[in-house]
């Protein structure tokens, strides 16, 4: 996002849009910092500026990645829907992705206030090679080189976005060492992470909830339900 300076007035009434603290003052100039914008166009579509001072260039490679990991409103050409995730986890009715045995993991980095750079991402990524699977209709997936974790373009580690979400799986036996791993990459990144897992209920248990609190870990049950109308695959 950029500030025409011909037409801004230094009103300020943008700066408390921006979700990363982008737009910054100095004396009677008000500017967007670009290397913390993550081109969510929040500031834009806010409508505030009274004079039409904010405008969206064109982006390009790499750093159109960061409008289509932070703006909910662009689609990513990868999963052709909007935003930065994926409907994968979120349709497995249909999908079939996660079967019994499985255990996945959706490791989405970033939040508003806090953003997440790539190169976090990718030292995640990184830590992951060679222990899970990775979801490949995913929009970081396919920035991958799968065999390193590291990004095929290496540009791609000076962009940010809002947040990113890594998924992957692997089986109930690696899943353990799969969140271990992460505790342990956890202490190398700048920014912070949630953490969603995934495992199919047998009966009335949920067999990797129970390895997890053997572990230590204490897993929170969360009701997110997402009903598949399609023919259940999984
Ligand atoms: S709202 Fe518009 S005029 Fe006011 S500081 Fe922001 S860009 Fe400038
Ligand atoms: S596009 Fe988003 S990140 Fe960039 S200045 Fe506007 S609100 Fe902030």
């Amino acid at each position: 996002m950029r500030i025409d300076e011909e037409r801004c007035v230094g009103c300020r009434s943008c700066v408390v849009y921006c979700p990363v603290d982008a737009i910054k003052s100095s004396g009677e100039e008000v500017y967007v910092d670009q290397g913390l914008c993550v081109e969510c166009a929040v500031c834009l579509k806010s409508g505030v500026c009274p004079q039409d001072a904010l405008y969206q260039p064109l982006l390009e490679w790499p750093r159109i990645l960061r409008s289509q990991f932070s703006d909910p409103l662009v689609s990513h050409p990868v999963t052709g829907i909007m935003g930065r995730g994926t409907a994968e986890m979120k349709t497995n009715d249909v999908t079939g992705r996660f079967r019994e045995g499985d255990v996945g993991f959706a490791i989405e980095m970033g939040r508003p206030g806090i953003s997440t750079s790539f190169i976090d991402v990718e030292r995640v990524a990184m830590a992951l090679v060679g222990k899970v699977d990775f979801e490949h209709l995913n929009p970081v997936t396919v920035l991958l080189d799968k065999d390193t974790g590291r990004f095929k373009d290496p540009r791609v580690r000076g962009e940010r976005a809002l947040s990113a979400i890594i998924e992957c799986k692997t089986t109930e036996d690696r899943g353990l060492e799969v969140l271990n791993i992460l505790k342990e990459v956890s202490e190398e990144i700048d920014t912070v992470f949630s953490l969603c897992v995934i495992n199919r209920c047998r009966g009335h248990r949920i067999p990797f909830k129970t390895r997890m609190e053997e572990a230590g870990y204490t897993p929170r049950i969360n009701g997110k339900t997402n009903v598949g109308l399609g023919r259940p695959l999984a």
